[in-house]
């Protein structure tokens, strides 16, 4: 059935409308099949969960953009099962991208490079590069083994949305929209891996995750952030898409408690939901008076901070809570990767 939705010309009009197939962990060859025929399908990998398609399919790379709702300047990551896969996708692996490949992958590295000459448009946004990662999660390394093709997998969300962590939240989003979800366990990390460009010299760090900037620079000691970066040369990154759109906001508003520094997004003390049974909490430590507040979720670390937060906002939003107040971490680690999305979240569009 999937095989003549996709041959259909007129699928666009229908994307609403396609049959979502749930697959066990031990479909994985009904997944691999659906995506070798031009289908769509979410899986686990460590960060979140990925929406995979053939990243040598034109017109399955577009099905992604429409399924998400994805501005099409920005660009998807290419998932390879092996080294040697990064070699079939970038058209040059520098000494700097062996020396990151050899001490971050598998892992939650993405390195943006030369692209190569059959990498499409569509994929790159129209830019000169491409972003690849090897996934560290046996499930997301078996099934591109299994499509036989390298995958691109941006987040399995609606665009703007909190990243998919579990399969029931990319079936919240994404059911009728997409051909298959492979339901795996809650993902490892809940966040979305480091991006590092490495076109540019220095190469410069364009969205954190797990893999801290420290962890870079011991392994590249010029690595810079993007924020860290200036005038000119910052603007010219930040064309660099993902940080220009909105991300990551769930219903509610989020908020922001403990900064001490000039924010971005909305603090504690702007806006406030009035009605304690509306408010919601999350952090490390526990709020004072906690009769203030209706749900209060306090992690023990930030490891599982980062982990519960984006199923944190979407459990909100269905409980209609309408002001997520998210406690403030030093920003070391993964402490800045969760900053960084809790900052994004707060932002009033
Ligand atoms: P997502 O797959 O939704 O987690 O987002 C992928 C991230 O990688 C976005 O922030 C993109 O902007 C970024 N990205 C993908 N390809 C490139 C590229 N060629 N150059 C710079 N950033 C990229
Ligand atoms: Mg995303």
């Amino acid at each position: 059935m999937w095989r003549s939705r996709w041959n259909d010309r007129n699928w666009e009009r229908r994307v609403s409308e396609i049959e979502t197939s749930l697959l066990s962990i031990d479909r994985l060859g009904d997944a691999a099949a659906i995506i070798a025929a031009g289908g769509i399908v979410a899986f686990p990998t460590e960060t979140v969960y990925g929406l995979g398609a053939d990243a040598t399919n034109a017109a399955a790379i577009l099905r992604i953009f429409e399924a998400k709702g994805r501005p099409s300047d920005n660009p998807l990551i290419v998932h390879v099962a092996d080294v040697e896969g990064v070699f079939r996708v970038a058209k040059e692996v520098s000494p700097i991208a062996q020396k990151l490949i050899h001490a971050f992958w598998p892992g939650p590295l993405t390195i943006v490079m030369p692209k190569g000459e059959w990498v499409s448009e569509v994929l790159c946004a129209g830019l000169p590069s491409v972003a690849v990662r090897m996934p560290k999660h046996s499930v997301a390394i078996e099934l591109i083994r299994r499509a036989g093709v390298p995958l691109v997998a941006p987040s399995a969300n609606r665009s703007g949305r909190p990243s998919g962590t579990t399969w029931e939240a990319v079936q919240d989003d994404l059911s009728g929209r997409i051909d298959g979800i492979v339901c795996g366990e809650p993902t490892e990390l809940g966040l979305e891996s480091t991006v590092i460009d490495i076109t540019q010299s220095p190469p410069c760090v364009l969205r954190h995750g797990a893999i801290s900037l420290t962890a870079l620079q011991a392994v590249c000691p010029d690595v810079v952030s993007l924020e860290d970066l200036k005038g000119v040369e910052q603007v010219r990154l930040r064309k660099s898409p993902g940080t220009r759109h909105r991300h990551y906001q769930p219903h509610a508003r989020v908020m922001v408690a403990g900064l001490k520094t000039e924010v971005m997004g909305n603090t504690l003390s702007e806006g406030w939901a009035s009605n304690p049974s509306s408010r919601a909490w999350i952090g490390l430590s526990s709020p004072n008076p906690v009769s203030d507040w209706r749900i209060i979720q306090v992690c023990e670390n930030v490891d599982e901070y980062a982990r519960v937060l984006f199923s944190f906002f979407r459990e909100m939003d269905r409980l209609g809570i309408e002001a997520i107040v998210c406690e403030s971490v030093p920003e070391v680690g993964i402490g800045r990767a969760l900053m960084d999305r809790i900052l994004r979240a707060s932002v009033d569009e």
